[in-house]
């Protein structure tokens, strides 16, 4: 496995390479990272994960400082994966000094995250292109964990008409369903236990929804409640929108839902979210035993 960290480096690497799949990332690997390099080998020629804690996509009272790292931890495991090639520039690689050029997506980054963290979004899609512009991958795979983050790149891929296929891959949960998360790091043993209670209320709504339910209202109220009953969460934003515009919705039509919560569990703030899709609604209305 290639370890790069020049941008010189990894075109020429490229170079040799045929039908790429990139994986970018954070660092501080876990089985959610691992599942989108695996979709990556199956369906691409060869795979190359970026590591990178990037920080204009980090306010100046968030954790960039204290956001978990590990590089040979992570080293090893992408070793172990068969990864071809691993993307880690400095961050002066990237930014380097007099740099002073951004990517803004309109319509989609000012509800939910966006409107959580502002800056954010614009943080994403500036590293999101470079490293597209960069490693010039033919898919680049996400997880539906980051739901917002996947509709605001496919819009920058579709909008400035980026050479490459999005591909988005299911949310990896543990066993009591905490979707996986280099910040689930900072759960203490009790904010761990109480974490799952995110999961338990968007299930809540969704199996609410098989019910069908189609108040949007309800399915808010629903999340709340599950959560209320937890006294370490503090839910920040609990939602229900369209699944394209990402805008609060009063009723769940035909098209679905996306379910979502940014909720803190103790001081680490934590976001997870289900789809609605209609097209199981039929087949689920069936309220499953609880
Ligand atoms: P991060 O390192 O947190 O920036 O995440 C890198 C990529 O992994 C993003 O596309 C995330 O959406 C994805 N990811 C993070 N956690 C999970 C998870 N539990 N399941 C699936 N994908 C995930």
């Amino acid at each position: 496995m290639e370890v790069v960290e020049t941008i010189e480096a990894m075109r020429q690497a490229r170079r040799a390479f045929g039908r790429v799949g990139l994986v970018p990332t954070m660092g501080f690997l876990h089985t959610g990272h691992l599942a989108l390099i695996r979709r990556a080998h199956a369906e691409c020629e060869q795979v190359v994960v970026s590591v990178f804690v990037n920080p204009t996509q980090f306010a100046p009272h968030e954790d960039f400082e204290s956001y978990p790292r590990n590089m040979d931890r992570d080293l090893a495991l992408l070793a172990s994966e068969g990864v071809d090639l691993v993307f880690a520039p400095a961050s002066s690689t990237m930014y380097p000094a007099g740099y002073n050029t951004f990517v803004d997506v309109y319509g989609v980054t000012d509800t939910l995250e966006g409107a959580a963290r502002p800056g954010f979004f614009r943080g994403v899609a500036t590293v999101v292109c470079k490293l597209f512009t960069i490693v010039q991958p033919d898919r680049a795979y996400f997880g539906q964990k980051d739901a917002q983050q996947t509709v605001v790149i496919r819009k920058m891929v579709r909008d400035l008409n980026l050479p490459l296929e999005v591909v988005v891959c299911p949310t990896v949960r543990e066993a009591d369903g905490l979707a996986m998360s280099s910040r689930n790091a900072y759960l203490n043993a009790t904010e761990r236990q109480a974490a799952p209670v995110l999961y338990r209320a968007l299930t809540a709504a969704q199996q609410q929804y098989l019910a069908g339910e189609r108040d949007a209202g309800t399915l808010r109220d629903t999340m709340q409640q599950v959560l209320a009953h937890e006294p370490l969460a503090q839910p920040e934003y609990v939602s229900v929108a369209d699944l394209h515009t990402l805008q609060e919705l009063a009723w769940v039509g035909d098209s679905g839902a996306l379910l979502s919560m940014a909720v803190r569990v103790g001081p680490t703030r934590l976001i997870d979210n289900i789809m609605l899709d209609a097209s199981r609604a039929g087949a689920g209305s069936r309220a499953s035993p609880r």
